[in-house]
């Protein structure tokens, strides 16, 4: 596997792949690999003729100063899971790298699925989220790019941004979760082991709202009601807990009788934030 130090060496491997015709598949992290990542890099390993990883903490997508410098790093761990999983190359690089214009840096307009929820929750992140995936776009010139449900917000202001750019074509992948079902994140490392266990709730909420759905539970504000009372527990702060149409975002929260709906959560555990989110018609993850 190639290891590069900059996003530029990056770009001269890429090209040199792309002038022979290949397929390259892309995957987009901010390192502290996992479960979760993992599946992404395989999918794209599978999918392309060759497959490589980007591993940036983007500050740009940070609006707390505290959670950027305590974001897990560890580039050795990561780029021997990413050998094993056979990703041919993964870069990094340092803010510089990736944005040399400094103060001068126009930032990218994330769209209108970046209202509300996250958007709303962290003014300017997903400005950041876009701006370093165009960034990151021009650079690797992928086939394809996969991005996890996990971030579900994420991934329609993505999918918008591809297409403007006609861009590779975006890949959504199902969420890894433990065997808890709480959802796999590089945050959870921040999280002891009782913290872990308490986590697991927020999952339990979107089940138990799913089940509901599928004893037949139309009502978002019952949906919702459900979603809360088993996702609430003491150590837990509730951030929100909303329903969206998957197929239309800017239809905004859901009201009313639904027929279909997407259920997304953020609580805060001590000083560590995690999202979630789970389809409750059908059967996606
Ligand atoms: P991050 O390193 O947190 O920026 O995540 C990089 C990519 O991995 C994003 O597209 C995430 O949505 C995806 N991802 C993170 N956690 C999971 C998970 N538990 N399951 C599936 N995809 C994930």
């Amino acid at each position: 596997m190639n290891r590069f130090d900059s996003p530029q060496a990056a770009r001269e491997w890429c090209r040199r792949g792309s002038r022979s015709g290949r397929s390259l598949g892309f995957v987009p992290t901010m390192g502290a690999l996992h479960a979760g990542h993992l599946g992404l890099v395989r999918r794209a390993v599978a999918e392309n003729d060759v497959a490589c990883v980007s591993v940036f903490v983007n500050p740009l997508q940070f609006g707390d100063r505290e959670d950027f410098d305590n974001y897990p790093r560890h580039f050795e761990r990561d780029a021997e899971l990413l050998e094993s999983a056979g990703c041919a190359m993964v870069f990094r690089g340092t803010p510089a790298d990736f944005f040399p214009e400094g103060d001068d840096l126009l930032r990218e307009d994330p769209g209108p699925a970046a209202c509300g929820l996250e958007g709303e929750q962290r003014p300017g992140h997903f400005a950041g989220v876009a701006t370093v995936v165009k960034r990151l776009f021009e650079f690797v010139q992928p086939s394809q790019a996969y991005f996890g449900e996990k971030d579900f917000q994420q991934l329609l202001v993505i999918r918008d941004l591809a297409e403007r750019l006609n861009g590779p074509v975006i890949v959504g992948c199902p969420i890894h979760r433990e065997a808890s079902g709480l959802a796999s994140s590089s945050r959870n490392e921040r999280l002891t082991a009782a913290e872990r266990e308490r986590a697991a709730c927020i999952a339990e909420g979107l089940f138990a709202a799913r089940e509901c759905w599928q004893s037949g539970e139309r009502n978002a504000q019952r949906l919702l009601m459900e979603l809360r009372k088993r996702a609430s527990n003491g150590a837990l702060e509730l951030e929100y807990a909303e329903l969206r149409d998957p197929l239309n975002w800017s239809r905004g929260p859901l009201t009313g009788t639904v027929e279909r709906a997407q259920a997304l959560i953020a609580a805060s555990l001590g000083k560590v934030r995690l999202i979630d989110n789970l389809r409750l018609d059908g059967t996606h993850s």
